[in-house]
């Protein structure tokens, strides 16, 4: 599993912030003590103006007395005063006369490298440079106010702005440091509390991916309920992270299983097998043990499901399963191919053994529960074999070889086990080229038909006739494993509907000579009737040729996958409600047995050759022609006789109460323009015997 690596930096986090923080409260710092600095520094300003105005003010009286009474000590010891102080440049005491009584003088003071700035922007807000106060005197006598002398003062504004500038510089510090001290505290507060928890956090989550344990909890004791309830939101996540890795492994490896397996038999599939064929033939020498795979197919299973429904086709195909699986437990495992194909591989010399093992493995009994009743069914299984090196070298080819061998055990019957031959891989091919062949035809509609005629047993008229499908016109009989393939693939069903259209056309002009009683039997597929749209496609093509229903008899052989088909249910009841009638082909033998007469209606039986051809030798074949002809009348059926060849075999059937009688005796089947000619030759009287 990929090792997941947690890309968290919280030392970085913690860095930055801490110095986000210092940085933030040195910025507010300089900017509090820029301004705080400048307010402090403009009330230093006057407060320096102030004190040395309030100075003057002092010295204002005494200064004044000393002028009046010429006290020149005084005068001297006032300016003397002024001698240590540097606010004022210079300090000038005069008289009356402007004669100076003395003055201080103080050297300006040398401007600080911000003092043009202040006094830039001070310039409206400085007080003057320069004060002068004059001095008066009203003697006891007079009320008139005597002049005696004056005071100049020049105050040394560089020197009151240097005063200010060093308070500037002192709040500025001052608050710069407070700020710094103020975020250092911060960010140590953060540290302490957020910062040095989150690293340990990162640190133990990094330390567990390291291990390869992406979903690990966090154990550790920290302090603060923010945290603490942190690390339980993430070691609840965990849980649920390691929860949902669980579970994704666990459905991984399902899915991974389940691709392998058949969901139904969980045998493994087919690409499980072409990957196990193909690593083991690529390791196979020739010294070694031959490959031996067999592919087994259950016969008729399509009719299990149809008859039985899909459950109990699915449990059939289970118990087929689980008796490969116990009968060859030392071979490989079995693969399930398709719907009933089963197949599994054998690594022996010894083939006459495995041939008999696998021969005693093509019975399988079983009683199967359907949902009110217990069914006991017997399936057959053909099986198919081929050996590698011998018969193919590549996983595809042996299966190839298989399926040939499978597909020669069917042709030869059921429950037959053969081994892949050149011969039979060449009649496969045969095979697949005629059903191309059959495609073609049916495309460009290249086929022909030839009717065999049905006759009155009683009079000897023409009562109907059997369309029959060729691939050639004259051609003697039907391409019946055509019809095979075209049954298994489906083709059935367009070929099916041709073969009508081209009936119906034939006899659409014939009809009206033909008389109203006169039945075209045409033979239908199971697989047309339960198409949903047959009775209404068929109907729009009888409206189409004009040709009357009750003209119309359909024959079906195969009537197993009809019984319970919701859709064959609603095509029989329209046609017969049309007056389409139905007769069941080849009674008697494997397919047509007497169980569809309980559950279809029909209107004619048809007895096939095969009980017919050794009459009137045969009593057996008597016997059941006698008991079917008496079920016949019983179910209120009329009876069509196939294959009379011989007058002895006429004469028999119509002293049974036999129907009608189709055989070479009367005709052989023909072409429409033969079939025309003969109709000319018979004469018809319709004697059909009421339908039930
Ligand atoms: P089926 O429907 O029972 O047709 C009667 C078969 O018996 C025909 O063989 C016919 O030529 C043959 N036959 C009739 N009288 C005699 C006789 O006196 N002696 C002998 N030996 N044979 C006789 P065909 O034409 O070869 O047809 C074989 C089967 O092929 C048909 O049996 C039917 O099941 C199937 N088939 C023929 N045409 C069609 C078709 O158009 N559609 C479908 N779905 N199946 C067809
Ligand atoms: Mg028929
Ligand atoms: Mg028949």
């Amino acid at each position: 599993m990929k090792r997941i690596e947690p890309r968290l930096k919280t030392r970085s986090l913690t860095a930055r912030f801490t110095f986000l923080v210092v940085m933030l409260t040195l910025v507010s710092g300089l900017m509090f003590g820029g301004l705080l600095g400048y307010g402090s520094m403009r009330d230093e300003v006057h407060e320096q103006y102030r004190i040395a105005n309030q100075r003057l003010d002092f010295i204002q009286e005494p200064a004044r007395f000393a002028l009046y009474h010429l006290d020149n000590e005084t005068v001297q010891a006032l300016l003397q005063s002024f001698q240590q102080d540097p606010a004022y440049r210079r300090i000038k005491l005069t008289s009356d006369q402007s004669e100076s009584f003395g003055h201080i003088k103080h050297a300006p003071a040398d401007p600080a490298f911000l003092t043009p700035l202040i006094r830039r922007a001070f310039f409206n807000a400085l007080p003057s440079e320069r004060d002068e106060r004059l001095f008066h005197v009203s003697p006891f006598n007079t009320r008139k106010a005597v002049y005696v002398g004056r005071l100049h003062a020049d105050f040394d504004i560089d020197h009151m702005i240097n005063k200010a500038t060093a308070a500037l510089f002192n709040t500025f510090w001052l608050t710069c440091i407070q700020a710094l001290m103020l975020g250092i505290l911060v960010a140590a507060v953060f540290y302490a509390s957020v910062g040095r928890p989150l690293q340990a956090i990162t640190r133990n989550i990094r330390q567990h991916a390291r291990r390869g344990q992406p979903f690990a909890r966090l154990d550790l004791d920290v302090s603060g309920i923010e945290l603490k309830q942190l690390i339980c939101h993430y070691n609840e996540h965990t849980r649920r992270g390691e929860r949902y890795l669980h579970e994704l492994t666990e459905a991984n490896r399902v899915l991974d299983e389940q691709a392998r397996r058949d969901p139904l038999t969980q045998d493994y599939n087919r690409r499980e097998l072409v990957q196990y064929l193909a690593a083991t033939l690529a390791g196979l020498e020739a010294s070694s043990r031959p490959l031996t795979l067999v592919i087994w197919d259950i016969d008729g299973f399509s009719r299990v499901n149809d008859r039985y429904g899909q459950d109990i086709g699915d449990a059939a195909l289970k118990e087929v399963s689980t008796r490969l699986r116990h009968m060859f437990s030392d071979g490989a495992p079995l693969y399930r191919l398709q719907a009933d194909m089963f197949a599994m591989c054998f690594r022996t010399r010894d083939m006459d053994h495995l041939a008999a093992r696998l021969s005693d493995a093509l019975r399988v009994e079983t009683t199967l529960e359907a949902e009110k009743s217990c069914s006991t069914i017997e399936l057959t299984l053909s099986a198919g074999m081929a050996m590698a090196p011998v018969h193919a070298t590549t996983s595809e080819s042996l299966l190839q070889a298989a399926h040939i061998g499978l597909a020669n055990a069917k042709h030869a019957g059921q429950q037959c086990l053969r081994a892949y031959s050149p011969a039979a891989g060449e009649r496969q091919k045969r095979k697949v080229a005629a059903l191309l062949l059959l495609k073609e035809r049916l495309a460009d509609g290249d086929f022909a038909l030839a009717y065999q005629p049905k006759i009155c047993l009683r009079d000897g008229s023409l009562q109907g006739c059997e369309a029959l499908f060729r691939l050639h016109p004259g051609a003697l009989s039907a391409p019946y494993e055509l019809l095979q393939e075209a049954e298994a693939t489906g083709l059935i069903v367009p070929l099916g509907f041709e073969i009508m259209r081209r009936a119906l056309g034939d006899f659409a002009p014939l009809l009206p000579t033909l008389g109203h009683d006169f039945r075209l039997g045409i033979n239908i597929s199971p697989q047309q009737l339960i198409e949903p749209d047959f009775s209404h496609r068929l109907e729009q093509m009888l409206q189409h040729y004009r040709f009357p229903a009750t003209n119309l008899d359909l024959e079906i052989t195969e009537a197993t996958q009809l019984i319970n088909n919701h859709a064959f249910k609603d095509n029989h009841r329209r046609l017969r409600d049309l007056g389409v009638s139905f007769s069941l082909d080849d009674f008697g033998t494997g397919y047509a047995s007497i169980e569809y007469l309980l559950f279809i209606g029909f209107d004619f039986l048809k007895i096939d050759r095969q009980f017919v051809k050794d009459l009137p030798e045969d009593a057996n074949s008597l016997r059941v022609c006698r008991a079917v002809l008496t079920l016949a009348r019983e179910l209120g059926c009329c009876t069509v006789i196939e294959g009379i060849e011989t007058r002895a075999q006429e004469a028999l059937m119509r002293k049974h109460q036999a129907t009608l009688g189709q055989g070479y005796l009367y005709a052989k089947p023909m072409g429409i323009d033969a079939f025309s000619q003969y109709c000319h030759t018979r004469h018809r009287t319709p004697r059909l015997p009421p339908k039930a």
